[in-house]
């Protein structure tokens, strides 16, 4: 028998499944896609060349508001002192603080140097990260990677890796304004722990969050932001870079990463 309870959840989701849907559109013609092949005038190959991503549904995009104000720090142990990880961990506890947790096998709370000079924060764990209990490590975590190791250089340890949610939304949804907000001291608490000296955000959700306002991520990529004193380079999302393999987006993300680690020499 379906509960009040069953359904407000099955509403949440249907709405966050249709921002992640309104999100991508919107993206698209961010892109200056203006018209959709119908369906059926599709030729469609009988099987795909490149395998886009390792979620199920469109990934990443979401268009959460961000919090008006930070957390407060009188919400965290360590105040507005800087923690170290072990203490964001700990406090994090086995967080019970959002619906997430009902439906996560892992936390997945970061992975990397601690005193890394360049932080990635992507938006929330898929199905590869919530069973091995590290970010980035399916396909789009592999494209990172690489684009970490052999783009920029660096061996991905050096660097410091961790989402805005920590852990997964079903069926990769976006995550929801009350669980972003409940995740927020955390990742707060990761930047000033690590206090890098540059952040890179992969996709909208995470500019978004962290800048305080929606962010146009196909316009504003490649543009010098400041979180908290930090400098900030939105770029785009490894999955979306997946979905749309053009020489182009692969350039472009190269460049933001290029900047973002030059930037850390300086
Ligand atoms: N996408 C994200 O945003 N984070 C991950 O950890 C994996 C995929």
């Amino acid at each position: 028998m379906s509960t009040v309870d069953d359904e407000t959840e099955t509403n949440h989701e249907a709405q966050a499944l249709f921002a992640s849907a309104h999100a991508l559109v919107q993206e698209l013609i961010e892109e200056g896609v203006s018209e959709f092949p119908r369906l059926s005038d599709l030729e469609l190959p009988s099987k795909p060349d490149v395998t886009i991503s390792d979620r199920a549904a469109p990934v990443a995009i979401a268009d959460i508001p961000a919090p008006s104000t930070d957390a407060s720090p009188d919400e965290v142990p360590w105040g507005d002192q800087r923690p170290r990880l072990e203490e964001v961990e700990q406090h994090l506890g086995d967080c019970k603080r959002c619906d997430l947790c009902s439906g996560r096998r892992s936390i997945v709370f970061g992975d990397g140097n601690p005193n890394a000079d360049l932080m990635f924060i992507g938006e929330g764990p898929g199905e590869q990260e919530d069973l091995r209990g590290l970010p980035f490590v399916g396909r789009a975590g592999e494209l990172l990677t690489q684009m970490i190791e052999k783009g920029i250089g660096i061996p991905r340890s050096e660097v410091y890796i961790c989402n805005i949610v920590k852990c997964r939304p079903p069926r990769n949804r976006n995550p929801l304004p009350p669980e972003v907000s409940a995740c927020r001291p955390f990742l707060d608490g990761q930047i000033r722990a690590v206090a890098p000296k540059v952040i890179v955000t992969l996709g909208k959700p995470a500019a978004s969050l962290l800048l305080g306002r929606d962010v146009a991520i196909t316009r504003e990529r490649g543009t010098w932001q400041s979180y908290q004193g930090i400098p900030l380079m939105p770029t785009l999302h490894p999955a979306y870079v997946l979905r749309q393999y053009t020489t182009e987006t692969r350039r472009a993300v190269w460049q933001d990463l290029k900047a973002a680690i030059e930037r850390t020499r300086q």
